[in-house]
């Protein structure tokens, strides 16, 4: 039995899995040595199990401080369903309700506390001087720094916890944060010795997709047929504009999605029902502007679709980092045209930092436009470089093929010198297709002698190649003119001095829509396995429905996933799930474990009884006391008892006397010999005048015949 306390116990006992994720063990290690620590992980990339798993191994309370008010309950109800004791403390609770849960805090119950940081600045007297503190827990620590993108004053004023425990280890958490933002986190909070952690930014589990120039209507098409493939699974769609959310949601309930849409203009109250309806599955598809998203932490969101172009790397990265965050396949797909840049572009004229923000548009449009792997521009920009090419982005899975292009380039450029650089992309393809348009034969732009002379190519494939020489720089838009292209000096150079350049074939544009991904099994098995996913989804949902708690708090949709496919016959073997930690086996054990019996039942599938001795055997050695046993079974306790006399008699369990005292041995021995060597439990427990329990007598018994059969052999 299991009774050191170290951290894979933990792991396993509160939170159900058997493995530390990359850099968690270490980084848990440094804070269980009191050091302070900066961590930098992806989103979904298991910062919170950091201080977590320290947390519930320290004596005193961990403060976890965050800025995200809306995420708190959730986090908290997330611990509460795996039986660990959390609360939080935020301006949303009113001062009978915060007074309650200081007594509470004062009588050390409580393992971890989510505070805002103003409460926390606002008690910190009280906190100093009535509260044991063990740890203290900065969440998006990179808002402490204005050179941050989500920069809060009031994350300034923390460097005091420092002053105040000098000797309390500080964990700064963060899923952004460059090299500045890093230096300042350090600073302003004063860590000491501190070790920097970095993981990976990487997510394969996201499958990255881009595609160009789709027209409105086959996109809102392709868009419905990726959900319908997609059916009950939570998706989020980013919109450029408060009204294109609304309209896509419109657009999607013609299709009979499930969908609404969030953006600033609505009310507090209407935007919070929007999410609470996300979260808990009422409603399957979020249309969104980037307002959406920081205040959910839904492990299993499924899909991100762009319907336009995102600013910056910065802002997709952490968009669609919001699907799979439980780890399993999920699916990211970005829609993007010409169009889009133009509108960025005249957003980022009006706004500040304008030389900065064009850069990164640039940036965006490059990772666009790429024709290498997708996840290697991704993660380059973060300053990662990925060896293999990922397998797992539209770029790996349908290779563009590269051809020289120096005599298309030639023509588009000839052409829009001809017209002394005077005209934007549409005007110039329809003078290379040789259109008849009105605009065209006014300007006499059907006279010049390269009218009609990218006949071969269709209207979206010019598209693509004036955006790839944009992006190489051939030519330049000039934002300022219209949108008029105008040659650069290197497109000076392909036009007369025939410098080289290579191309990307155009995108066919019947281009592969990503299928979910699933696991590889046969079909049939598949079908099968599909179904009881959803069997027992349905029943998640009514555990969940009775507790007022998102499905995912009671098990992710990767436990799920495992359950369906180890099909765990017994408690013991759902404790081998990833994700089931004790409490909620004891809690939704049985009732999963009927569910799942009931199913194969139904479906003509033979299944081995387990032996009940087996598997209380099992329970115990997964460390569960006698109690927990009974609860978890729903036995009774004596039951349980006479299991463990059994299991000692067949040698199954090396030792029992953890269950009795030395006295209750020597009075059960006497009264045997005093009785003439009876076994007969019930003239036992009269003849001891119910001295010794019950079950204390069984036990004791069964450890004297051991006793005297080993004798006897001996
Ligand atoms: P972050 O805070 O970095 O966004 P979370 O801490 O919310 O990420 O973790 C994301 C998901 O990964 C959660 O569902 C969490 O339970 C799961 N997770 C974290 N660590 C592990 C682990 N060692 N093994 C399996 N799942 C894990």
């Amino acid at each position: 039995m299991q009774t050191t306390f170290n951290p894979h116990y933990v792991l396993k006992k509160y939170f159900g899995y058997e493995n530390f994720r990359p850099l968690q063990e270490e980084i848990i290690t440094g804070v269980l040595q009191q050091k302070d620590t900066l961590v930098l992980m992806p989103t979904g990339g298991g910062k919170s199990l950091c201080f977590q798993v320290p947390a519930l191994m320290l004596p005193h309370l961990t403060l976890v401080v965050s800025p995200l008010i809306a995420l708190m309950k959730d986090q908290v109800d997330a611990l509460k369903a795996n039986g660990i004791a959390a609360d939080f403390l935020n301006s949303s609770m009113d001062d009978a309700d915060q007074n309650i849960l200081l007594d509470e805090l004062q009588s050390g119950k409580i393992k971890l506390l989510y505070i805002s940081p103003e409460k926390l600045l606002a008690l910190l007297p009280y906190f100093s001087t009535q509260i044991q503190i063990s740890l203290i827990a900065i969440d998006e620590a990179h808002c402490i720094s204005a050179w941050g993108h989500d920069f809060r004053p009031e994350y300034t004023k923390l460097k005091q916890l420092k002053m105040m425990w000098p000797q309390v280890p500080i964990i700064a958490l963060t899923a952004t944060a460059d090299k500045i933002t890093r230096k300042d986190i350090v600073q302003q909070l004063a860590l000491k010795d501190n070790a920097v952690f970095i993981a990976s930014f990487d997510r394969p589990n996201l499958s990255l997709q881009v595609r160009f120039g789709v027209k409105k209507k086959k996109k809102m098409e392709e868009i419905a047929s990726f959900i319908h493939a997609r059916a009950n699974e939570s998706g989020i769609i980013y919109c450029l504009s408060r009204k294109a959310t609304e309209d896509m949601s419109a657009d999607l309930s013609e299709y009979g999605i499930s969908a609404n849409f969030y953006h600033a203009g609505m009310s507090a109250t209407e935007r919070a029902k929007v999410q609470d309806d996300f979260i808990h599955d009422r409603t399957k598809v979020i249309c969104a502007t980037i307002a959406f998203g920081m205040g959910i932490d839904k492990s299993n969101v499924r899909f991100v679709i762009h319907n336009s172009l995102p600013k910056n790397m910065e802002g997709y990265y952490q968009e669609i980092g919001r699907a799979g965050r439980d780890g399993l396949p999920s699916d990211t797909l970005l829609y993007y045209s010409l169009g889009d840049v133009i509108m960025l572009r005249n957003f980022i004229e009006e706004s500040g930092q304008k030389e900065l923000n064009l850069e990164k548009l640039s940036r965006m449009q490059q990772y666009a436009e790429t024709p290498i792997c997708r996840r290697k521009i991704l993660l380059a920009y973060f300053g990662e470089t990925l060896l293999q090419a990922c397998q797992n982005c539209d770029v790996c899975k349908e290779p563009r093929q590269s051809f020289d292009g120096t005599l298309l380039a030639q023509k588009a450029l000839s052409a829009l010198a001809r017209t002394n650089q005077n005209v934007g992309v549409n005007v110039l393809i329809d003078i290379l297709r040789g259109s008849n348009r009105r605009e065209i034969i006014e300007n006499n732009y059907d006279r010049i002698k390269t009218f009609g002379i990218g006949r071969d190519k269709s209207f979206s494939d010019w598209q693509q190649l004036i955006m790839q020489m944009l992006n190489i720089g051939l030519v330049e838009m000039a934002y300022d003119e219209n949108y008029t292209l105008k040659i650069t000096p290197f497109g000076q150079e392909v036009l007369f001095k025939n410098r080289k350049i290579d191309l990307v074939q155009p995108e066919e544009k019947a281009a592969f829509i990503p299928k979910p991904q699933r696991a590889t099994v046969s079909y049939p098995e598949q079908d099968q396995e599909e179904l009881l996913f959803e069997h027992l989804r349905a029943s998640r949902r009514v555990l969940a429905e009775k507790e007022n708690v998102p499905a995912y708090v009671i098990f992710s949709d990767a436990t799920l996933k495992e359950i369906v496919s180890k099909k765990p016959q017994s408690l013991a073997q759902f404790m081998e799930v990833n994700g089931m930690g004790e409490y909620k086996v004891k809690k939704y054990g049985n009732v999963i474990l009927k569910e799942l019996k009931s199913w194969q039942k139904s479906h003509g599938v033979k299944t081995p009884k387990a032996s009940s001795y087996i598997e209380t055997l099992a329970l115990l050695k997964q460390g569960f006391s006698v109690e927990d046993i009974a609860i978890t079974r729903q036995l009774h306790v004596g039951t349980i008892y006479s299991h463990i006399a059994h299991l000692y008699q067949t040698k199954a369990l090396p030792n029992i006397d953890q269950y009795f005292t030395e006295s209750d041995l020597a009075l059960v021995r006497n009264a045997r010999i005093e009785t003439g060597k009876t076994q007969q439990l019930t003239a036992l427990f009269l003849h001891l005048q119910e001295a010794v329990p019950y079950p204390i007598i069984r036990l004791c018994l069964a450890y004297l015949e051991r006793e005297e059969k080993e004798a006897g052999v001996n």
